[in-house]
Parts: C-alpha cells; structure tokens; sequence
C-alpha cells in the first residue's frame, strides 16, 4: 500500500468537481443523484488496483505521470451540440482531464432494465475506459484513431484481469458493448472463460471512445 502511493502520484490530483451555479437547474433528488454517482466514480477511479493498472500503463506508454496535472470528476453530465453525452474531455496542454457521468434518464432506464448492481458495474467500467482514454491524448495529442485502439486494448487489458471473472461480469462486459439500452441484443456466444479473449470491437470504442 505504501509502495502504491508512492509510485501513484496520479491519485492524489484526483478531485470532484462541480459548477455550483448549474447545480440551482436541478432537481434536488437529481442534485442528490450526481453527488452520490460522482462520489462512486471517484471511489472507482481511485481504487489501488486500478491506479496500479494506470501506473502501469503510462510506464509503459512513456508518458510522464507529472504531465497529468488534474483528474477532475464532474459531478454534472455534459453534452456536445448533437446532444450525444460526452464521458471525458483532456486539456493537452493544460494536463488537464474531465470523466462526465450519465444523465439521470439513462440511469433510471438503465436500472429499470438490468438493476442497481449492473448499474454501479456499468457506471465505473465507463469512468475507468474513459479514463484511459484521456490519458492517452496527452501523448497521442490529436490522434484520435491511436487512442481509440490503445484505449480498447488497455482497457480490456484491465477488465479481462480484474472483472471478467464471473458470468455476472461478462454480462456487464456485454452490455457496455452494446452501450444502447434499447438497441442491438448483446450476441449470445459470449465466452464464459475468462482467459478466452473477447472481441472488444464497439464495446470497447462505445466504452472508451465517445468523448471528444
Ligand atoms: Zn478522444
């Protein structure tokens, strides 16, 4: 543990976020609702074996953790003009990332269909890919395409090791695939052992690649 905080810098400029003066829009059970989904994130985003995997990867891209000056949760959703809810956004040159969360529609639709739990395995899993993503701009400045493949790859990396342990978890795995509730079924041949690789395709770009 001690070993992890000194070698996991990245932890410490994690901060929760939000734009008080949005917060006055809100009901105050969707104001309750976005504190509690920021706080869970958070917790998400921090947990050691998580930011060990971060430490691992940045090593392993060369990118220097000191250029990442601030990991911001936002506590309120963000959209982009076609209305499409964006999951993170990077400052390059500021060092600067954001994670967004979900809306409260998509949650209560989400929760309707699959349950609370799936929902809080859905919510991290989205954190966590978006994450990744914006970490990796900061070396792969405006390639979008090189971040969306390593963003897939690292990410699966991760859930392959650390959630794809149970057929509960594959079910979350297939879902963050097919991101769209009411849209295409998950496909039924999903392997059930965890050392089978899965092809990651949408699931992963869904996941990991609709910021920016
Ligand atoms: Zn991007």
């Amino acid at each position: 543990m001690l070993m992890l905080e000194e070698t996991s810098p990245l932890s410490s400029k994690m901060r929760i976020s939000v734009d008080h003066e949005k917060l006055g829009n809100l009901s105050q059970n969707q104001v309750r609702f976005y504190l509690k989904y920021s706080s869970f994130v958070f917790r998400a985003l921090k947990k050691p074996l998580f930011q060990k995997f971060l430490h691992w990867m940045l090593k392993k891209e060369r990118i220097e953790e000191q250029t990442v000056k601030a990991v911001h949760v936002k506590v309120l959703p963000l959209r982009r003009k076609n209305g499409k809810g964006i999951a993170g956004n990077c400052d390059t040159a500021r060092g600067r990332i954001r994670i967004y969360p979900k809306t409260t529609k998509f949650c209560q639709t989400f929760k309707q269909k699959f349950g609370r739990t799936n929902l809080l395995v859905y919510a991290g899993n989205r954190a966590r890919a978006a994450l990744i993503h914006e970490l990796l701009h900061l070396k792969y400045i405006e390639d979008e395409k090189t971040v969306r493949e390593l963003a897939k790859d690292y990410f699966c990396i991760f859930t392959q090791k650390h959630s794809l342990q149970s057929v509960h978890s594959l079910f979350i795995y297939k879902m963050i695939f097919n991101a769209k509730i009411s849209g295409k079924k998950a496909p039924s041949s999903v392997p059930t052992d965890p050392s089978i690789r899965l092809k990651p395709n949408e699931t992963c770009l869904r996941a990991s690649g609709i910021f920016k």
